[in-house]
């Protein structure tokens, strides 16, 4: 058996390449394709998901940054009738063209994770679902409850536009080059757009979300003041939404941050 000749991995990249099949099958069991169904992978890098996709699913886009992968790829996999390659940088991609109902399949390139995340949070009318492998830091933090370490503004923002589970851990033995910390399977899936504010809104909450996690330590209302909220007008959101502002920021659910922000921003 000969060696296939990959590319050499560029950490730039974030190339931490899957080789475990066993971890291949949970993620495709886990993602549970319908045969009509597209699929958005970002980063196939040498195809370890790319394939079982292409079998399970009726269209694959696969979004790759890397001239030589995308051409080794190509080589390897352009007999899939079902698979369209793209050669370009996710974060610079129109998701939001996709097609409604889109489930975007992804072992994520870890540097920049948390930019992808938002950017597909706002195009959330095309995706029903994401099956994604993150650090296993970041998914503890996707699914941080309220009150507990993991809490910070990526919980509260993330948790207002999806249901997110952590399906299962991944220890770095699962790839080659090993990253430098474990990683998690995540399930995303997108609320609704009638349960979520407008636009304005949505700039609002997270407006508020970051000035009340400002400062860990300190009070809601010190913290919110420091961000540049008047003492006054917080004093009285505060009164109107019973939300004591001598409570700290991880202590709040992310309903507690709607109603604030309405509150603070009303139409
Ligand atoms: N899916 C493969 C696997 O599981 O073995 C590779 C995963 S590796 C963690 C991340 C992949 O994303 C690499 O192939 C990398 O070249 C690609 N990548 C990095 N930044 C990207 C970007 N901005 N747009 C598209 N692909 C990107």
């Amino acid at each position: 058996m000969t060696t296939p000749d990959f590319p050499y991995p560029r950490k730039r990249f974030g190339q931490n390449f899957l080789i475990d099949q066993n971890i291949v099958k949970k993620i495709l069991h886990r993602a549970a394709l319908r045969p009509e169904e597209m699929v958005l992978e970002i980063g196939p890098g040498r195809g370890a998901l790319t394939r079982g996709l292409c079998q399970a699913a009726a269209r694959v886009l696969a979004i790759e940054i890397d001239r030589e992968l995308y051409a080794y790829l190509q080589e390897e996999l352009g007999t899939s009738v079902n698979l369209e390659l793209q050669l370009g940088d996710a974060l610079a991609y129109p998701f939001y063209e996709l097609p409604p109902g889109t489930v975007v399949v992804a072992n994520l390139p870890y540097n920049i994770s948390t930019p992808l995340l938002f950017k597909l949070f706002e195009s959330r009318t095309s995706i029903d679902r994401m099956i994604l492998m993150v650090q296993l830091e970041v998914a503890q933090r996707l699914v941080g409850k309220t009150g507990t370490r993991d809490y910070g503004v990526l919980s509260v923002l993330a948790q207002y536009f999806a249901d997110i589970d952590l399906a299962f851990k991944v220890s770095r033995t699962c790839f080659r080059p090993r990253p430098d910390v474990a990683s998690a399977i995540i399930e995303i899936r997108l609320k609704s757009n009638d349960v979520i504010d407008r636009p304005e809104d949505i700039e609002h909450f997270v407006h508020v979300v970051k000035a009340a996690f400002g400062h860990r330590r300190k009070t809601l209302l010190n913290s919110m003041r420091d961000a540049g909220f008047d003492s006054q007008v917080l004093e009285s959101a505060f009164e109107c939404t019973e939300i004591a502002g001598s409570r700290r920021a991880e202590t709040l659910t992310v309903q507690d941050f709607s109603r604030l922000a309405r509150m603070l921003f009303p139409h």
